[in-house]
């Protein structure tokens, strides 16, 4: 490709409404454009590198039995009715009707559309296991796009699916598809680590995220270094050491605290307590099968809740704080003097859960569900009615880790790159999607989703891989392999000798990129420092000794090389 007739509008400063590296890079190289918020276009020094990502994809892919589609990105809502996920998923689904009233919708996912596939064409266990997978566009409805392309509300997506005829079958292809992950993921150059994860809108029973560790990244992990357990925060859980009480009144105390509205006011109040000795007391409603139900969720004064945590453990479809007005028909008080004690005799259907941290806690203080007032000597055990306890509180670093003895936990970001499911058979019963087994018994098929995101690793590995001067691309997703710079297009022999090495370099199966624009040295290693190809053979002076000078975009380390020997070095260098 000849860089004088290739579209790259670098740009030289950087762009004022990215916020991200990556963002920054991709524009100023000529790689993306915004066309509207959290919708963008792949210019061709884009699309080379989305080119490269899609066929380690396929490759890796097809290496585990995968078998290529193409499914429709536009929905019949039907199928998304039938599986539960209409109702399910909110505003971030793209939806629409057709000229006749129909719901339609544009596809997040494809569990609904592969799913009614194999309904209809796999009848018996000898059919199984298949492993299917696409490479396509899927839609999202972000509420805040952001990040370049980060949070996006259009993206290419690897979705695969396994059917198998029981759990077995499925921690198998589950395995393999972790094995494949980690081959794309490390063919791709990218620093990854493998976490526990919520399974949220996706249902079924176990799921690993695989993170790249980045400042950009929007998810927190927590980490041991102790034993490597590794987890996404919402659905990380610590050890806190134990707090032994001293022995309390016989009953509950009520005490006036005119004023006192949150944990820390307690804290300085006469007669307060310090926040781990304090009940923290938060009214939710969770969304159960389709019905908002009550819950009270107790904690220790100095923890936060987990809102993912929370909806994780009721298996509720979203939870929502409860507003003042609902509070105070609940629990006939305001937020700030709420608390478990008696909490049933004001509301019946109340459901109570409590953080572990909490138990066997005793003389604690807590709201008396009563304005203005507290009561302190609470034993949990004893006096408040815990239907349920769950580890609800959030990670933080510096607590004891969940695995092993002595292991702290380490809390930092990441940026979600690939997520995979077992989600066992919540969309084949929700489908009926059942074979035969040897038996002759009719189940339900037993499933696994698999996804990553295209831009999510274009993004990792320019957050991973950059410097001060740009993008320095891992030679798996390089547009070009190797640029030529002519360094004086008017010097007749620098020029062919240009020329010659650019036809070289291409009939030895190498991606060329030949700088033959009429600009300043200057200028054109600047811009290939941006766009970042591994690299760059300088055409200057030293040709007519037949020395050439190789630059690695990476190390920044220039040598000597005779013209002769280029093609067979470049060759060597991954
Ligand atoms: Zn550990």
């Amino acid at each position: 490709m000849r860089w004088s007739r290739y579209f790259i509008p670098t740009l030289r400063e950087d762009p004022a409404d990215a916020e991200v590296i990556s963002h920054k890079l991709l524009l100023r190289a000529g790689a993306i454009r915004q066309l509207s918020a959290g919708i963008y276009s792949f210019l061709p020094l884009g699309q080379r590198v989305a080119i490269k990502v899609m066929q380690i994809l396929r490759e890796e892919m097809n290496a585990v039995g995968g078998q290529e589609f193409d499914l429709p990105v536009l929905h019949p809502a039907e199928i998304w009715q039938e599986s539960g996920r209409w109702d399910a998923i909110g505003d971030e689904m793209f939806r629409l009707k057709d000229r006749k009233g129909t719901d339609m919708c544009l596809g997040m996912t494809e569990e609904e559309v592969f799913t009614t596939i194999a309904r209809n064409e796999i009848r018996s266990y000898k059919q199984l296991p298949q492993v299917w997978y696409q490479i396509q566009l899927k839609f999202r409805d972000e509420a805040r796009p952001k990040s370049g392309l980060i949070r996006i509300r259009t993206f290419i997506m690897k979705d695969a699916y396994t059917f198998d005829v029981d759990r077995a079958g499925l921690d198998k292809s589950f395995l393999d598809q972790r094995e494949a992950y980690k081959k794309i993921f490390t063919r791709c150059g990218i620093e990854f680590l493998i976490v526990e994860a919520s399974s949220g809108a996706m249902g079924g029973s176990e799921s690993n995220e695989f993170m790249a560790r980045t400042p950009a990244g929007e998810d927190l992990i927590v980490s041991c270094a102790s034993c490597g357990y590794a987890a996404n925060l919402e659905k990380a859980t610590s050890r806190v050491a134990e707090i032994v009480d001293e022995a309390g009144p016989a009953a509950p105390e009520e005490f006036p605290t005119p004023g006192v509205r949150t944990i820390e006011d307690l804290i300085s109040f006469p007669g307060g307590a310090d926040a781990n000795r304090q009940i923290k007391s938060l009214v939710y409603f969770a969304t159960i099968e389709g019905q908002q139900r009550p819950v009270l969720v107790l904690l220790r004064g100095d923890h936060q809740l987990h809102d993912t945590r929370l909806a994780d453990s009721l298996r509720a479809t979203a939870v929502r704080p409860a507003h003042p007005e609902e509070i105070r028909n609940l629990l006939g008080a305001s937020a700030g003097s709420l608390g478990g004690v008696g909490a049933k005799n004001k509301t019946r259907d109340l459901r109570i859960l409590a953080d572990s941290a909490l138990k066997n806690r005793r003389n604690m203080t807590t709201g008396a569900n009563k304005d203005d007032h507290h009561l302190r000597g609470v034993d949990i055990g004893r006096d408040i009615s815990v239907d349920e306890w769950f580890d609800l509180r959030m990670v933080e670093a510096g607590e004891g880790c969940p695995r092993c003895e002595n292991g702290k936990l380490d809390v930092f970001k990441g940026m979600e790159i690939g997520h995979i499911f077992k989600l066992g058979t919540k969309y084949s019963e929700s489908m009926s999607a059942t074979v035969l087994t040897q038996d002759g018994k009719q189940v339900p098929i037993v499933m696994g989703s698999y996804g990553i995101g295209v831009e999510r690793i274009i993004t990792a590995a320019i957050e991973q891989h950059h410097d001060d001067d740009g993008i320095i691309w891992p030679r798996s997703l390089a547009p070009f392999d190797v640029v030529v710079t002519i360094t004086n297009m008017k010097q007749d022999e620098v020029r062919e000798a240009g020329e010659k090495l650019y036809q070289e370099l291409q009939r030895a199966g190498l991606e060329v990129l030949l700088d033959d624009r009429d600009e300043r040295a200057g200028v054109k290693f600047k811009d290939a420092d941006l766009i970042g190809i591994p690299h760059r053979i300088t055409i200057g002076k030293k040709v007519a000794e037949g020395v050439v000078e190789l630059f690695d975009r990476s190390t920044k380390k220039t040598e000597d090389v005779r013209i002769s020997d280029v093609v067979t070095y470049v060759k060597s260098m991954r």
